[in-house]
């Protein structure tokens, strides 16, 4: 045999195409043209950890006890952690020992979670646009991704007596996501209440992305799905320490809720990873524990942020909502242009690279994403060279 081929396994071939290439070549070509790009592109804080969780890791990256494999389950004293933090935000009593898991990021555990509960064959229902893990995670399992759409008309919130009840049978798990990326839409109790109601009627498991439970803003304070009544019989909710504290890079987040899902997540995770470092694990504890005026910085930073940009692209004669939560803007799409096209053309004409709507799903065509992770100074510049361009 003189030509050995690697044959992947079919269902990465099941993943999306990945809609973002022409707009990486074009950044990539920027870049190397000198050209000052503003990166509105990404979810990823561009701010610093604050001090007192980096001098956790360091406190606790010295000592031998630490460098061994962590238990499976994490620290007690991090899931203790978690759960006085459920208690003290939204008045939710959890049990350390069987309704908390640490994370290695809410990433890893969303990502888990299908592998725990989805049969092959599965309906798994996914927000259209939605956070892509979402899909990947249900194909890896070998379920059957089934969207229901996040429009304007209803504030991009699920419309439950819109999905076919025939499917709804069928369907194992939902995802959903409030504060929602990318619609930058928020969820109230009532939305919660009904989602609990949808899915002890058909039996689903509820899946609630908590990613940015913490970034709202004027007073707004999300709500934990764990909140609504019988929320804990059917719901996990994944919590992430990563945009709250700007610790992306760090990994550590945590699932809570129903005991007999977190079981079955962990049940899966033993058998693939072996945990977060513990010295991380102790700067989680030390994040939880942030004074509440830094934590509150890092809220009201993105405030201006967002004021910054959506007055000034307002000021254009562009319509902005103000979102209550996330670092996004969701911005509809002028007439005449795909999410695509705007993107391309903002990128080539001004510099700025933003996200096409599109790449969240079919639903997404007719927005475009804008993070608020560069100064307000850079914001202002990004609406000063919109200014000079025709769109
Ligand atoms: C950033 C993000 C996450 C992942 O956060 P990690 O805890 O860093 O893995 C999860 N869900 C959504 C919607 C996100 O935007």
């Amino acid at each position: 045999m003189d030509h050995f081929q690697i044959e992947r396994a079919q269902r990465l071939s099941q993943l999306p195409p990945y809609l973002f290439s022409e707009i990486d070549k074009a950044k990539r070509k920027a870049i190397e043209e000198g050209i000052d790009i503003i990166n509105l592109g990404i979810g990823d804080p561009d701010m610093p950890t604050p001090e007192n969780i980096i001098r956790a890791l360091c406190d606790t990256a010295a000592n031998p006890a630490n460098h061994r494999y962590p238990s499976y389950e994490g620290l007690l004293e991090l899931r203790h952690e978690f759960s006085l933090y459920m208690k003290r935000r939204f008045d939710v009593e959890l049990s350390p020992d069987n309704e908390v898991l640490t994370l290695i990021g809410s990433k890893e555990g969303i990502a888990h979670l299908p592998l725990a509960l989805v049969n092959p064959g599965d309906f798994v229902l996914i927000p259209d646009p939605g956070y892509p893990v979402y899909r990947a995670s249900t194909v890896f399992a070998g379920g059957i991704p089934y969207t229901f759409p996040l429009l304007a008309d209803n504030d991009f919130l699920p419309d439950f007596d819109d999905i076919d009840p025939q499917i709804a049978e069928r369907a194992k798990l939902i995802f959903l996501n409030y504060p929602n990326n990318p619609t930058a839409a928020v969820a109230d109790r009532g939305l919660f209440e009904r989602a609990v109601e949808f899915a002890k009627k058909h039996n689903i498991i509820i899946c609630q992305d908590a990613a940015y439970c913490e970034l709202a803003f004027d007073g707004h304070r999300p709500v934990s799905i764990l909140e609504a009544p019988g929320g804990k019989d059917v719901a996990v909710e994944f919590h992430s320490l990563s945009k709250t504290y700007n610790m992306t890079g760090w990994r550590v987040g945590f699932a809570a809720g129903n005991r007999d899902i977190i079981s079955a997540l962990g049940a899966v995770k033993t058998n693939i990873d072996s945990g977060v470092f513990q010295a991380v694990q102790y700067a989680g504890i030390a994040a939880l524990r942030t004074p509440v005026n830094i934590a509150a910085d890092i809220v009201s930073t993105y405030a201006e942020r967002r004021d910054t940009l959506v007055d000034g692209l307002n000021s254009l004669g562009w319509r902005v909502p103000k979102p209550k939560a996330t670092f996004y803007l969701w911005v509809t799409v002028p007439p005449g242009y795909t999410s695509t096209e705007l993107t391309t053309m903002l990128l080539k004409e001004a510099g700025i690279v933003t996200t096409p709507g599109i790449g969240f799903g079919r639903n997404g065509e007719g927005y475009i994403r804008m993070a608020l992770t560069v100064k307000k100074e850079r914001l202002a510049e990004a609406v000063e060279r919109i200014k000079n361009i025709r769109i």
